[in-house]
């Protein structure tokens, strides 16, 4: 019975008072009640004094002194040991009470006999005695137990909302999905904003807004869910300024008492400084600070990724070392800024010529390493260290004069040279000092065979510039027909006899014209030809032919080429309705939305498209919707074997569907006897085109063949 309301003890009395037929001593179990109390019950009088009347036991724990010490203020008065400070507000609010006739409960502090102060809780009301006196009677009891915990825990809350008011660190409970139930002031300044009350109000979806990378939330919950808690979890995040910082959470799962979870909740630090000083050091240490190349420390891992990525892909890896020539004269006879200014042009110049998928690092020294990636053909490679060595090659500015630097470089391929980065590093500085002992400005493969495809490949490129300055070139012609074998076009192909060389296949020239940019030329020659031959024909036959002219897709790089063909149109006075381009998958790979353009410009010159090779690249249904073509010419491969493999048959017979009925025109190219033709022509192809009908032909046999064999 710890604590005994005054309503209850009343409620007792009635009760008692009722059951008086029982057979029980109703004054004793008051007696014992009252004495028993944890407290003390009281009668007295509404004097100054406030003379106590009568007092229970419990009067000796609450006061200290014994009831007949106070009864009758034989010892001391009960006013005299209430705290004076206390005493004027006491009997007001007793006052009251008892002056509107209602109960009263007052709080104060009392000086037991020992001298302790303690806080007690007073209920009572006024009654009339059995002298019809009014007198206090109620019931008081300590509280000072309770009051001392209710400090505890009112100076306890004090102190931690003080903490988190005041902290440093920014503090946060967040719902699950996704807002903030509470913010300290820290995290609103930590965020930019200027009081908690406008972060919560702002930010009403923090994976949406708050988070630089939208997966972060999703991040964040997802430990959660696994570990109930996050530890430095690092991430980007938007102020409300859109600024960006770094911020570092250390957070928990808050659950109710049936273990559902209620909210996130936990700390934010800013550790922006950190990053960016973690950034410099990176950088610092991966990046060299005179040329802002790579520097060596991350090569080797670089070189691993890219080694996976050629076998993953098939394509060839080259690493090149590259070593300037006379750098250690300018150095010496110029001194370090000279050679400084040096090595930085030459890692521009290096940069420039390379592609973005290719690195440039700096080994040290005077020493680079070029990682090229992706290449498929070694011309390519062959191709681009010429490249390199030009740009180095070209003169340069120090001290106010003018030099020439050579470089001397050395190439390892994966996979013929080496399988891993060490190996290849090594092979490529052997080739590297090869070709040194060469005579310097010049590059050597590390293996031999390479360097002597390469030695033909320039010396290839050389013959070939010469030859389309000089006029070598020629232009062949294959005859396309219909079904009923009447001759409708011709295909125009490109044709080099070379004094030295002899008779060289397209099929080796041309990748070596489209990768040095011969093709420009070359083409601009085939155009010119085939244009004007077509035009002398056109001029002697009933129904024109058409002409077709195969266009790389290098060309397709810049929109000149829309004007070059209209000018050779114009010098052959070639009509538009005679003209055919033919273009292949790989046209499509690049800027599609520039493709586009350049194909509906040649559209609109009156040109007809068609899509070479089609069945060997991508060949995906989405170029013949999306671009402007006519024809789908349809690859050799599809033809070979027609007549005999069902497999090839089947393919190309859905490709002849296809082509049908998106209304192109189908043209089979190869066709080298009778039953591929039946075939073809079975299945509705509309044109044909292979040595069944003709080789390739010059102009003259072309000439011979449509005039005498009666073609007017
Ligand atoms: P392409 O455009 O697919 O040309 C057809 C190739 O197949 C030609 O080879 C032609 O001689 C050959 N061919 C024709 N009928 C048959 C046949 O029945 N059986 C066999 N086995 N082959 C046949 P060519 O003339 O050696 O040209 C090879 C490739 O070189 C061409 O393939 C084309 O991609 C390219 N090319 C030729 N001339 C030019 C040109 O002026 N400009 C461009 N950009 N590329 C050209
Ligand atoms: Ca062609
Ligand atoms: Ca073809």
């Amino acid at each position: 019975m710890s604590r005994v309301s005054e309503i209850s003890f009343l409620n007792m009395r009635t009760k008692l008072s009722l059951n008086s037929e029982l057979p029980v001593d109703p004054s004793r179990i008051l007696d014992t009640l009252v004495n028993n109390l944890d407290g003390m019950v009281y009668r007295c009088r509404l004097d100054e004094d406030w003379t106590m009347l009568f007092v229970s036991q419990g009067c000796i724990n609450l006061t200290g002194y014994a009831p007949r010490d106070l009864i009758g203020n034989a010892s001391v008065s009960y006013e005299s040991i209430t705290h004076f400070e206390d005493r004027e507000r006491v009997r007001e609010e007793i006052g009251m009470a008892i002056s509107l006739g209602s109960r009263f409960s007052v709080r104060y502090r009392i000086f037991t006999k020992s001298g302790v102060l303690k806080w007690v809780h007073e209920r009572g009301v006024g009654v009339q005695d059995e002298n019809g006196e009014l007198v206090l009677e109620g019931f008081i009891e300590d509280e000072t137990m309770n009051r001392e915990i209710m400090e505890a825990l009112k100076n306890a809350e004090h102190y931690y909302r003080n903490l988190v008011e005041n902290a440093s660190i920014g503090i946060f409970q967040t719902s699950v999905d996704g807002h903030y139930l509470a913010a300290n002031p820290a995290l609103a300044r930590i965020y930019g904003y200027s009081s908690p009350e406008e972060l919560i109000r702002a930010l009403s979806d923090i994976g949406r807004q708050l988070y630089v990378d939208g997966n972060r939330r999703q991040e964040f919950r997802h430990q959660m869910q696994l570990h109930g808690e996050v530890a430095n979890f690092e991430s980007e995040v938007y102020r409300k300024d859109a600024s960006k910082i770094w911020i570092s959470e250390n957070a928990h799962v808050v659950r109710n008492v049936n273990g559902d979870l209620v909210c996130y909740e936990g700390t934010v630090h800013d550790i922006t400084e950190r990053k960016l000083h973690q950034t410099l050091l990176e950088r610092q240490a991966n990046y060299d600070v005179l040329t802002g190349l790579l520097n060596r420390n991350l090569l080797h891992k670089m070189l691993e990724q890219s080694i996976s990525r050629a076998g993953r892909l098939g394509y060839f890896l080259a690493i090149v070392f590259v070593d300037l020539d006379n750098f250690k004269f300018i150095n010496d006879s110029l001194g370090h800024a000279a050679g400084d200014s040096l090595l930085v042009e030459v890692a521009t110049r290096l940069k420039e010529c390379l592609r973005s998928s290719d690195t440039v690092v700096r080994q040290g020294g005077d020493e680079f390493v070029l990682v090229l990636n992706d290449h498929y053909r070694i011309g390519s490679i062959v191709t681009l260290l010429q490249r390199v060595l030009n740009e180095i090659g070209k003169p340069i500015m120090l001290s106010g004069r003018e030099f020439q630097v050579g470089a001397s470089l050395g190439t390892a391929i994966y996979p013929q040279d080496g399988n891993d980065a060490q190996s290849l590093l090594k092979h490529a500085d052997a080739a590297m000092y090869a070709a040194k002992n060469k005579g310097r400005n010049n590059f050597q493969f590390y293996t031999s065979e390479l360097n002597r495809v390469a030695d033909e490949r320039l010396n290839l490129e050389n013959a070939l510039r010469i030859a389309i300055e000089q006029d070598e070139l020629d232009v062949f012609f294959q005859p396309k027909v219909d079904s009923s074998r009447r001759i409708l076009g011709l295909e125009a192909l490109a044709r080099w006899t070379s004094a030295e060389w002899g008779i060289v296949s397209p099929e080796r020239f041309i990748p070596i014209a489209e990768e040095t940019g011969l093709i420009v030329p070359l083409t601009e020659v085939v155009l010119q030809k085939a244009f004007a031959a077509t035009s002398k024909w056109n001029a002697r036959l009933n129904s024109p032919l058409k002409i077709a002219v195969n266009l790389s897709p290098r060309l397709f790089l810049d929109k000149e080429i829309v004007k070059r063909i209209e000018r050779q149109m114009a010098a052959a006075d070639l009509p538009s309705f005679s003209i055919e381009l033919e273009i292949t998958e790989s046209v499509f790979m690049g800027d599609s939305e520039k493709t586009l353009g350049i194909l509906h410009d040649l559209k609109s010159l009156g040109v007809t498209l068609a899509m070479d090779d089609f069945g060997t690249g991508y060949s995906s249904l989405g170029y013949l919707r999306r671009f402007p073509l006519d024809i789908i010419k349809m690859d050799r491969s599809l033809v070979t074997g027609i007549e005999h493999e069902e497999e090839v048959a089947k393919i190309a017979r859905a490709v002849i569907s296809l082509g049908k009925s998106l209304g192109k025109t189908v043209v089979a190219e190869g066709v080298e006897n009778e039953a591929q033709f039946q075939f073809l022509e079975g299945q509705g192809c509309h044109e044909f085109q292979g040595y069944l009908i003709s080789k390739p032909l010059s102009g003259k046999e072309i000439s011979l063949m449509l005039f005498r064999g009666g073609h007017s």
